[in-house]
């Protein structure tokens, strides 16, 4: 008989969304006049840049030409792609990542689960709390983890609270822990961490023999020139610190699908028998085992991102976003609630009032205005008593949301 991986019954049951929409279709068939925004979901809704468009069909007319067709690409991306981004992304902001230390992928939620492959079974794990779901729930089926607690906390893990008290900056932990998860600017409190802040971390994770797996998928999002988009800005960080960028939230990508990956060659890991091994080489071993490569028109489009007019379109729907999380700013500020986030990220986290649960927030602004947004408390135990408002959305939707909260919503 086959057996199965036993961890994944250790999962708690996929219950923030569903809980989101349960609750929907219930207050939508009692209401059925009631016209609903969502501004809850962490998915773009703007089109791709025109830049990105027109390199797919351009690759696309290749794709379909005898003279120009492309079998298979190499797994780690194609160099024109890595080098672009090595240049632009790294080298531009003084940081020394070569071409070579990108991997190109299909995303980075799979390369933030994939990355557990290449390391052991018993490292300290540690997460802020609260902390995209991913992270945990991967470590989790991998057999890192104990059971869930009733807070949603698993044994095992180290949690690191995110709140108003810290400022959302992640504490440093009071153990020792083996590998981090750090993601900034922040989903799903849309917090950013400055170059001191990550400093703190490089300097612990090196005296620790820690490796940082550090999700920048909002850098573009960064608006204050002060403000670190890549850690390895860090003087220290190629021998401690692993990066996942994706296309999704700058250039809209999320139904593309592009994401990279850098591993410095510099970074490493020990072996059972004491010897230090460089991870860049696992990682590679796993991509062109387990991987072959993201498509050449998606990679051609995501090219595109670098091209004058590429840079241009993504400025725009970055700004355009970005103008999105100001007016939920101001209008909840308005309506009396306290804010954070939104100003280098695209959530805007919102303290609840009078000390309401996330939850009792969330019915009430459903029943109140029609509007949805995420409870807090399903990004973790510390998300308790906040609320996340996500930007992406049209200008109308999010015009007509706030006007709705700022009339009728009382505190
Ligand atoms: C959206 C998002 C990503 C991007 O994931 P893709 O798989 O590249 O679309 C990565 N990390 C976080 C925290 C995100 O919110």
């Amino acid at each position: 008989m086959a057996t199965i991986n036993d961890n994944y019954l250790k999962l708690k049951a996929g219950y923030l969304f569903p809980e989101i929409a349960r609750r929907v279709n219930t207050f939508a068939q009692a209401n059925p006049e009631a016209e609903i925004i969502k501004l809850g979901i962490g998915d773009v809704t703007e089109p791709l840049p025109q830049a990105c468009c027109d390199a797919m069909k351009k690759a696309v007319e290749e794709m379909g030409d005898r003279a120009t067709f492309k079998g298979y690409g190499p797994e780690q991306g194609y160099l024109w792609l890595r080098e672009k981004i090595a240049a632009h992304d790294f080298q531009a902001r003084g940081c020394a990542i070569d071409a070579t230390e990108i991997f190109i992928s299909d995303g980075s939620k799979c390369d933030t689960g994939n990355i557990l492959d290449i390391f052991g079974k018993d490292n300290k794990i540690a997460v802020t709390d609260p902390v995209y779901p991913v992270y945990v729930d991967t470590n989790v089926m991998a057999g890192h983890t104990g059971s869930v607690n009733e807070k949603g906390e698993y044994e095992g893990l180290v949690y690191l609270p995110i709140t108003a008290e810290n400022n959302f900056t992640a504490p440093l932990p009071s153990e020792k822990v083996d590998l981090i998860y750090l993601c900034f600017p922040n989903n799903p409190t849309g917090a950013t961490a400055t170059k001191e802040d990550l400093k703190a971390w490089v300097d612990y994770a090196k005296a620790n023999g820690s490796i940082i797996l550090f999700d920048a998928a909002y850098e573009s999002f960064i608006t204050d020139p002060n403000l670190p988009h890549s850690i390895y800005e860090i003087e220290g960080a190629k021998d401690c610190a692993i990066e996942f960028r994706s296309f999704s939230k700058n250039a809209g990508f999320t139904g593309t699908r592009c994401a990279l990956t850098v591993v410095p060659k510099s970074l490493t890991g020990k072996a059972a028998d004491g010897s230090d091994v460089e991870l860049w080489k696992l990682w590679n071993r796993r991509q062109s085992t387990k991987f072959n490569g993201v498509s050449y028109i998606v990679q051609r489009g995501a090219e595109a991102v670098y091209s004058e007019p590429g840079q241009k379109q993504v400025k725009e729907l970055i700004g355009f976003y970005l103008e999105n999380a100001k007016i939920i700013r101001e209008k909840l500020t308005q309506a009396g609630l306290t804010v954070y986030g939104g100003v280098n990220a695209p959530y805007v986290w919102v303290k609840t009032p009078n000390g309401l649960s996330s939850w009792d927030f969330f019915d009430k602004l459903l029943q109140n205005c029609n509007v949805v947004g995420t409870p807090g408390s399903g990004f973790g135990a510390a998300g308790e008593g906040y609320f996340r408002i996500s930007a992406f959305n049209s200008r109308e939707n999010v015009e007509s949301a706030m006007k709705r909260i700022t009339e009728k919503f009382k505190v």
